[in-house]
Parts: structure tokens; sequence; C-alpha cells
């Protein structure tokens, strides 16, 4: 039996609904994964291939530009708010705004636009919600990149209908000092390395953030302590102390520019860099973006938090978010998608892949 009927792939709210009753929970994405590909196997103009609970569709018309739209399938535990509930304009429940509604959107304009004016591909992905390692999306980006080629890509998460372009990178590096330890009562036999932090703290105090504009949207960078350390006893010298500083970077650096820079303002010091995720250019310069933009509204703003976008850009591809879910609800027991902001979406969406 199937609940993706050909009426429910025919309507992006009922789709919705569809698709947040099936329970979902991050590792329990089969089920969903199936009913997804049963339906665009039915479909018959596109290409399929699957792998684990991952699945990518494709058209093949010989277009010139191809464009991606992706959403994750799985959901955070329930939380009391499953399976969802109409009331009125408004849908309740696990998933509708982070992000069945907007993995809706890709299934339907997978199964109502047989013939877009891209070539499209859409990733429907498990994992998101738990730790990067098990994303599907991650997975398929280091052992089959070839499945996600394309020239720009939709990552349709929550945005409450807003174009969010980009988004910014994000690194974590350990600023250590080093002393000599001594008794304190012999102070001056010691050199002690907490009060070597004090210029690290001062640099970070003198730091001037930049706003940088790229593609048209304004970033602004954060350099900032956020953990602090060292000591040995009450009455020693401390030999050892550091500070971790994370830095937000704008998408006109990669991950290598952003970690010269921080060893640039940290010159003198040991810098060790401890975790970093690469930021994502928004690409508006791009006419398939600009297009994107004008069919969604002709607004937009920087997405200054990290998501999947980023995996899209370390295979070269700009990417933006785009959906109708409202990002405050995300993971929350009172989770909800209003039918209005899901039929906007959906029909800028459509204004944009179908031929004038
Ligand atoms: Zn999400």
């Amino acid at each position: 039996m199937t609940v993706l009927s050909e009426a429910v792939l025919a309507d992006p709210v009922a789709l919705t609904r569809a698709l947040c009753d099936i329970p979902s929970v991050s590792w329990n994405e089969a089920e969903i994964c199936d009913e997804v590909e049963a339906a665009l196997k039915r479909l018959g103009h596109l290409t399929t291939e699957r792998v684990g609970n991952t699945l990518i569709a494709r058209t093949d018309l010989g277009r010139g530009r191809r464009v991606m739209l992706a959403g994750h399938l799985d959901t955070v535990p329930v939380n009391d708010n499953f399976p969802t509930r109409l009331d009125g304009d408004v849908l309740w429940g696990l998933g509708t705004s982070d992000m069945k509604s907007g993995t809706a959107l890709a299934l339907w304009i997978a199964a109502t636009v047989p013939e877009p004016k891209f070539d499209l591909s859409f990733a429907f992905y498990d994992c998101e919600e738990i730790e990067a390692e098990h994303n599907g999306l991650n997975k398929l980006s280091k052992t089959r990149p070839e499945l996600l080629a394309a020239d720009f890509a939709i990552l349709l998460e929550p945005t409450y209908g807003l174009v969010e372009a980009g988004c910014q990178g994000t690194m974590r590096v350990r600023v250590t000092t080093s002393g000599k330890r001594a008794h304190s009562a012999r102070s001056w036999k010691g050199e002690n390395a907490i009060h070597k932090i004090a210029p690290v703290l001062e640099r970070l105090n003198a730091y001037e953030a930049r706003e940088v504009e790229v593609d048209g949207c304004t970033y602004r960078e954060g350099l900032n302590a956020v953990f602090i350390g060292g000591g040995v006893a009450g009455n020693v010298i401390p030999d050892e102390a550091w500070v971790d500083v994370n830095f937000r970077f704008a998408p006109d650096r990669d991950e290598a520019a952003a970690e010269a820079h921080v060893r640039e303002v940290f010159a003198g010091f040991d810098v060790h860099v401890s975790d970093t995720a690469p930021s994502c250019r928004p690409g508006l310069d791009r006419p398939e973006a600009a297009e994107f933009v004008a069919a969604a509204g002709g607004e937009f703003r920087a997405k200054l938090g990290w998501t999947d976008v980023a995996r899209f850009a370390t295979l070269g591809i700009p990417a933006v978010n785009f959906g109708p879910g409202d990002p405050n609800l995300a993971h929350k027991q009172d989770e909800r998608v209003e039918i209005p902001r899901i039929r906007a979406c959906a029909d800028a969406l459509r204004a944009y892949v179908e031929e004038q």
C-alpha cells in the first residue's frame, strides 16, 4: 500500500502531511525512503539511485544547466507531536517545519514538472539531525560526488519563505601559551603561562570583524573566545594555558584562508585548529541563482549559521536555503507550518523550474 498516491503527489500540502505521518526519526528512514523511491519510480520520467536510505533522482533532458533540490527525510525524536493535526490554515506536528514541508516541495516538483527548463536533480537523504558523519548528503559528497553534480542547489530547510544565501564557515582553534612551573612562593623562578594569555585576549578585544559583501549578500564575521583554561594547583605557577577561539567566516574565505587569517591574528602564539566546517558562496551572480531569487520574490539575505548547503560548497556548487517552515519552530514540541506559506513557496519553485 502506498500513501504517496498520484492525488497526494499532486498537492504540496497533502504531500507534506503524508510525509509527516510516516515516522522517520533519524536511523529509521527506510520506510519513508521506500515510499519516496516507489513514488518516483512510478513517475517514469526520472532515473533514481538509492544509496542506503538516501535517494537521488534526476531528469536527463540534455539541458545546459542542472539545479539540485535537496531535503532530509529524518526528524528529531517524537515529542507528543505525532501524527499531524490540521487546524485551519496551520498543520501541526513533528517535521512540519523541519523540514518535510520543504522536502515535500522537492518531491512535488519531481512529480509534477516532467519537463523543467533546467535539468533537475533531487536528493532525499537520511540522518541529518544527528552527527555529521552519518549524514546521507555528507556521505554521498565523499563517496559518490557525481550523484550531486549541479550548477546550483536549493536546500529546502525552513527559512519562512525567504531565500537565505550561502552560509558562513566556522573554525575552532586553540591558542596555547607555555611557561615554566615553580612554587608560587618563589614565582620569579618560573614563567606564568596564564599571564601570557593576556595579549591573546587583548587581540580579541581589539579585533574588528569584517562585514563583507559577497554576491550582494552581507556577511558579518566574528572572532570570539569560547573557552579558556589553565592552571595546575593553588600554589604553582602554571606552565600552560589556552583559549579556544571560534571564527565565523564569510564565504569569500575558504577554510585555508580562514586558517591563515587566524594564524596571522595570533602571530607569535601556538595555534592549533581543532575543528572546521566550510563556508558556502551564495552564488547569486549566477543566472540560475538570480532567476531563483526573482521567482521567490526578489528578496534574500545572508545565512549566518551553518547548514548543509556547505556540503554543496565543498563540491564547488553554490547553494541557498529556501523552505516554508519557520526556523524558530524547528525541533520544538509545537512545531507547525502555515499552509499559505507552503503554497507560496510551491508557486515560487514552480515558476522557477517551469518553461515560460
Ligand atoms: Zn532540518
